[in-house]
C-alpha cells in the first residue's frame, strides 16, 4: 500500500486543480518559503478527517478554502482527493485503488466520499484504522512534534504505542460500548 496521488482544488493556496503523483519510496517536495509545501501536508491531514483548524495552521476551518489573491477571486469550496494504491489488499475493501475525497463549502457544510460514493468520516476512519494512517495522525510528524513525544508523560506515550499497535481502536470501541 502506498499513497498514489493527491489532488487539491481550492485548498489553501492551490486555487486551480493540482495533482501530485507519488511513487513508492520517498517523495520530496521542495520550493521557496511560502510556496505551499506545508499546505500539501495539511491537505493530507484534512482529507483524512482532521477537525481542528489549529492543526491545519488556521484560525477557523473555513481558512482551508482558497481566500483569493490580488489577481484571483476567493473560491467557495475546497476539495482534496487522496488516492491510495491498495493492490496488496492492505485496506479491507475490494478495490485495488481507493480514493478518499473531502469537500467543504463556505457555509461549513462538508462531505466525504470513498471511490466517488458519499460516506461518513467514520467509514473512512474504519477503513484506515489498521493501516497506520488516519485518525490521530501520528504518521504526520510536524515540526517540534518529535520533542513532544520524547517529553510526553508515560500515559501519553503509551497511547502512541497503542495506536501504532492497533490497540487504540478496540479501546475506543470498548469505551463507547461501556457508555451505552
Ligand atoms: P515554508 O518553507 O516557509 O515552510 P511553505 O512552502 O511550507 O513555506 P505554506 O505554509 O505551505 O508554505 O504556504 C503558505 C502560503 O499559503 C502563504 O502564502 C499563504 O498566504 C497561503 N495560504 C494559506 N491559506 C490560504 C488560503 N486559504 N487561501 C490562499 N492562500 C493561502
Ligand atoms: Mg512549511
Amino acid at each position: 500500500m502506498h499513497l498514489k496521488s493527491l489532488t487539491l482544488k481550492g485548498f489553501k493556496s492551490f486555487a486551480s486543480a493540482t495533482t501530485l503523483r507519488l511513487e513508492p519510496g520517498i517523495t520530496c517536495v521542495v520550493g521557496p518559503n511560502g510556496s505551499g509545501k506545508s499546505n500539501v501536508v495539511d491537505a493530507i491531514s484534512w482529507v483524512l478527517g482532521e477537525q481542528g483548524a489549529k492543526a491545519l495552521r488556521g484560525g477557523k476551518m473555513e481558512d482551508v478554502i482558497f481566500a483569493g489573491t490580488s489577481g484571483r477571486a476567493p473560491l467557495g469550496r475546497a476539495e482534496v482527493t487522496l488516492t491510495i494504491d491498495n493492490s496488496d489488499g492492505a485496506l479491507p475493501i475490494e478495490y485495488s485503488e481507493v480514493s478518499i475525497t473531502r469537500r467543504m463549502f463556505r457555509d461549513g457544510a462538508g462531505e466525504y466520499e470513498i471511490n466517488g460514493s458519499a460516506c461518513r468520516l467514520l467509514d473512512i476512519q474504519e477503513l484506515l484504522s489498521d493501516s497506520g494512517i488516519g485518525r490521530e495522525m501520528h504518521v504526520i510528524v510536524g515540526q517540534g512534534q518529535l520533542d513532544s513525544v520524547l517529553q510526553s508523560r508515560p500515559e501519553d506515550r503509551r497511547a502512541y504505542i497503542e495506536e501504532a499497535a492497533g490497540v487504540l481502536k478496540h479501546r475506543k470501541r470498548k469505551e463507547k460500548a461501556l457508555r451505552k
